[in-house]
């Protein structure tokens, strides 16, 4: 290997020449690896000192040291130069006008069920009670027998109650809230002032009127000395914080397994208040001009239920009542077709906004 000055003075002209015209960083680090990598003519002919005379190693040793210190020297000079640049580019290609208008981010609304559950729920909360939640997935003793609801009832058919497989497991879909409210007596101190909102499933149609995942509000209040009169007190009381201090409610006869006496909650029409009632030119959509509108159920828990759940009836009693989320949506917002409230469409959340006040 030729090793005299002007050997490796043609060397570092050739290096010097690579590094001046690399255009970025990039191609930089590719004359750096032909000019100063391990293959590098500078890199070998520093190698080759040793195979030198004695005599001769001291002075190659000076020019090719010299030489690879003004190549590193050179290399790291273009590097910054090149950088420099670069950043330059890249803040001038990134650079943001905050003066430009932006596009504005579509944003979500409440799904009305939610923001009328929670109206209700609050509601009750004002009132000192407290809120209870239960799993969707339940057992078939606490959805049905722990509330008084024989082996053979209708509602547990598998055409109606969607079962999870195996059914062995004795596993369902929770057709009602009421299974919440047996957890709560079994697992709580008496006395209990609860209300349980939430989804329960049923094996129904999907129509404008049925949807097999839909939602309930049940409250339940066990107490010495609870009497009808103090359910009466309680419906009106939420009737007024629901539809205003105008309403007024009725209740009808019913059966439930699990009331004693059972009954239906009807609310006084709040759009005809009765007017529609024999007056075909003043007819009502909302009554359909019965002027009273059927709400829920309710009644006095019947003491089956309250022993099933190890609870003295000779000195607790209690009331029980329920509500459809979605059909009290119906009628109180006029949301006439219950597929709607399945669909995700954003803008019925957004035509139903007042649904929570
Ligand atoms: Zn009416």
């Amino acid at each position: 290997m030729d090793l005299s000055q002007d050997a490796i003075n043609q060397v570092v002209q050739e290096a010097l020449a690579a590094f001046a015209s690399a255009g970025s960083t990039v191609e930089l680090k590719a004359a750096r690896a032909a000019h100063l990598g391990d293959k590098a003519p500078i890199v070998l002919a520093n190698k080759a000192l040793g195979a030198l005379p004695k005599e001769e190693r001291k002075a190659a040793g000076q020019v090719i040291g010299k030489a690879r210190g003004q190549l590193n020297q050179a290399y790291a000079a273009r590097e910054s130069e090149l950088k420099a640049v670069e950043l330059e580019q890249a803040l001038k290609a990134e650079r943001v006008d905050v003066t430009l208008p932006v596009a504005k981010q579509p944003v979500g609304a409440q799904h009305p069920i939610t923001g009328l559950m929670d109206l209700m729920s609050d509601i009750f909360v004002s009132m000192g009670w407290e809120i209870a939640e239960g799993p969707e997935l339940e057992a078939e003793w606490m959805n049905f027998d722990a509330l008084n609801i024989g082996p053979d009832h209708p509602a547990r058919a598998t055409s109606d109650t969607l079962f999870v497989e195996p059914l062995s497991n004795h596993l369902l879909m929770r057709t009602h809230t009421s299974p919440v409210q047996i957890r709560t007596l079994l697992d709580r101190e008496l006395p209990v002032y609860i209300v349980c909102p939430g989804q329960t499933y049923r094996a129904d149609e999907f129509d404008s009127t049925h949807v097999p995942v839909f939602h309930q509000i049940e409250g339940l209040a066990v107490d010495k000395g609870i009497s009808l009169s103090n359910l009466l007190g309680t419906l009106d009381q939420f009737a007024k914080a629901m539809f205003g201090d105008a309403i007024s409610t009725r209740i009808r006869p019913h059966f439930f397994p699990f009331t004693e006496p059972s009954a239906e909650v009807d609310l006084r029409c709040f759009v005809c208040h009765g007017e529609s009632v024999g007056n075909p030119e003043r007819p009502c959509k909302t009554c359909k001009s019965e002027g009273w509108i059927e709400w829920g159920g309710c009644g006095v828990v019947n003491p089956r239920v309250l022993a099933a759940c190890g609870i003295d009836t000779d000195v607790y009693s209690g009331f029980a009542f329920g509500m459809g989320i979605e059909r009290t949506l119906m009628f109180r917002n006029n949301a006439a077709d219950m597929r709607d409230m399945v669909e995700g469409d954003i803008r019925f959340s957004r035509s139903l906004k007042g649904a929570a006040r």
